[in-house]
């Protein structure tokens, strides 16, 4: 699940409970991924595109036909925080809902983070079903970190960043071609030391 995050960046704390060389297994993951996808390494992934992929369906949390209002309860009321995206199994279907009040560079993040548990092929920590069967995930902390910082890397991978920088892409442009906010741009940045190899 994809809770409310302000600046789309990992908390250090959550940082600390990533195994030893998966940042880097992100980077190559998000290369091999835009691969397989027919997307160029420094060339913008969407979501819809890795859901396809991934069997995934994304709907609007109002456009979910049938959800009682229990399950509607539970998927707003999980978190001290503001709910975002959610991964409800349906049968075999895997359907990510997300919250359509929230803006692009958000969503995008979001769904990302939800596919990414997708992608990493991660087990429930706990799933809650409601009356009518839809089954909806929850994930522990150390799986949270990862889809975090799996989702920043699908977004901004460094060959992108890369790219970026090369051609002297203003952010308001980032943020629009590649769909993320400027904090997360930012925070990538900062995180894979793009910033200090193109600062002069
Ligand atoms: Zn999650």
């Amino acid at each position: 699940m994809a809770v409310s995050s302000t600046d789309s960046a990992v908390s250090k704390a959550r940082q600390s409970l990533l195994d030893r060389g998966y940042k880097a297994w992100c980077e190559n993951t998000a290369g091999t991924t835009r691969i397989k996808l027919g997307v160029r390494v420094h060339e913008p992934l969407q979501a819809s595109l890795l859901a396809e992929k991934l069997g995934a369906v994304i709907c609007a949390l109002d456009k979910i036909p049938g959800l009682s209002s229990e399950a509607l309860r539970h998927l707003s009321s999980s978190s001290d925080d503001e709910w975002s995206a959610v991964t409800v199994v349906c049968g075999d279907k895997e359907i990510i809902v997300i919250n359509p009040s929230h803006s692009v560079g958000r969503m995008s993040t979001d769904l990302m983070h939800e596919l990414s548990h997708l992608l990493l092929g991660h087990e429930s920590a706990q799933t809650f079903i409601s009356e009518e069967g839809f089954m909806i995930r929850e994930y522990d902390e150390k799986q949270e970190a990862e889809a975090d910082w799996l989702a920043g890397a699908l977004l901004l991978p460094r060959k992108a960043l890369e790219y970026i920088k090369y051609n002297h892409i203003p952010i308001e442009e980032v943020t629009q071609i590649y769909g993320v906010s400027r904090q997360l741009y930012n925070y990538r940045c900062r995180m894979t030391a793009v910033n200090r190899q193109y600062r002069y």
